[in-house]
């Protein structure tokens, strides 16, 4: 990616051509990284319609400037006062910023600095141009599945009786961030027996014991870009009930994956997933969307969730991750992640996701 600065000036205009508004103030760390390759993840973007100044603090000033190119990067004491000096050097009235990205608190600071300048919410959502990926985002993304998965298909034959959920999830983190990845995606989670039965288990001191079930939520990071995946493993054989389960949620996890394509909307693919366990009688133990989008960040636009009307698009990353908890008892996630395409989607998670007994 950061060979390629041209994808950068291209975001730039497209968001200048699109904003209506001519000036834009982005302050959301991801967002800058987007539109201008610096992932320091702090400091603010002001885009006039002839510049685009990248404001850092003394921390970032190298970093900001080994990491872009084709524009203009500001070293500040305090950054609402000289985002407020920039304004006024440009004469402007008012100033487009991102009201989603935005504390209460970081809104009123910048609005008593920016005295005679008015910030006005962008119709514009970053986080929705973000959502539709090009080719190079695509193979980043790809590199961080395959740093993920392969650590794991190296790594599950640590799994057996004895070894502690947490032992489990830092070898795994470890060996992601020897396999080059530049950080894990998320806290990696790693539940054995009836800790499976919680969807956002943290990793504990439980040891696993024979007949198991053991769930492993993770992902890698490669240049920014994130995986996200989920897989099962039994440690022994699975019971009658613990098989039936299984493939309730796999051929839930099928369906929406065979729904995905441009047009289709993120609640018809959560219907999808949902209703089908429901005819399994499951679903009242599925606690969870069915997925969201993936990208600069683990969690982003769009959510594959039954509110959700938003219409998938093409070049769209998102995960299907439905599950089933008993709570107390155990609990089964599938995950995987996929390309939209204008007729359907591409596997982008190769890992077979057959329940893998150990
Ligand atoms: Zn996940
Ligand atoms: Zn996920």
């Amino acid at each position: 990616m950061r060979d390629d600065r041209s994808v950068y000036t291209k975001r730039i205009d497209h968001l200048r051509r699109i904003a209506e508004i001519d000036h834009v103030l982005i302050l959301n760390g991801t967002n800058i990284r987007y539109l201008t390759g610096f992932s320091g993840g702090e400091g603010a973007l002001l885009i006039t319609p002839d510049q685009v100044h990248l404001l850092v603090d003394g921390r970032y000033t190298t970093q900001a400037s080994q990491e872009t190119t084709d524009l203009k990067i500001i070293e500040f004491q305090n950054k609402a006062d000289a985002i407020s000096s920039l304004l006024h050097n440009e004469k402007v009235d008012f100033v487009g910023f991102e009201e989603s990205f935005i504390t209460l608190g970081e809104y009123q600071k910048l609005k008593d600095a920016l005295s005679g300048v008015a910030l006005k919410p962008m119709s514009v959502r970053l986080d929705w141009l973000r959502a539709v990926k090009d080719a190079a985002e695509i193979t980043e993304i790809k590199n961080a599945i395959r740093i993920a998965e392969n650590t794991l298909t190296d790594l599950k034959n640590l799994i057996k009786p004895g070894i502690r959920e947490t032992e489990i999830a830092v070898e795994l983190d470890y060996q992601m961030r020897r396999a080059g990845a530049e950080r894990i995606s998320f806290d990696t989670i790693v539940a054995t027996g009836p800790n499976t039965a919680l969807p956002h288990a943290t990793p504990g001191n439980r040891r696993v014991e024979a007949g198991d079930f053991v769930l492993i939520d993770y992902g890698a990071v490669f240049n920014g870009y994130h995986s996200d995946q989920t897989r099962m493993f039994c440690v022994g054989t699975p019971s009658d009930r613990q098989q039936e389960v299984y493939q309730a949620v796999l051929d839930a996890h099928d369906r929406a994956i065979a729904a995905i394509r441009e047009g289709v909307t993120c609640k018809e693919i959560d219907g999808i997933a949902r209703s089908f366990l429901e005819e399994k009688g499951l679903g009242k133990y599925f606690s969870h969307g069915t997925g969201h989008g993936v990208g600069l960040e683990v969690h982003e636009a769009p959510t594959l969730s039954r509110a959700k009307d938003d219409k998938l698009q093409s070049g769209m990353v998102v995960t299907v991750e439905p599950g089933v908890y008993f709570p107390e008892v155990w609990g089964i996630r599938i995950e995987d992640m996929v390309l939209v395409g204008k007729d359907g989607c591409e596997m982008l998670t190769a890992m077979p996701n057959g329940l893998v007994e150990l």
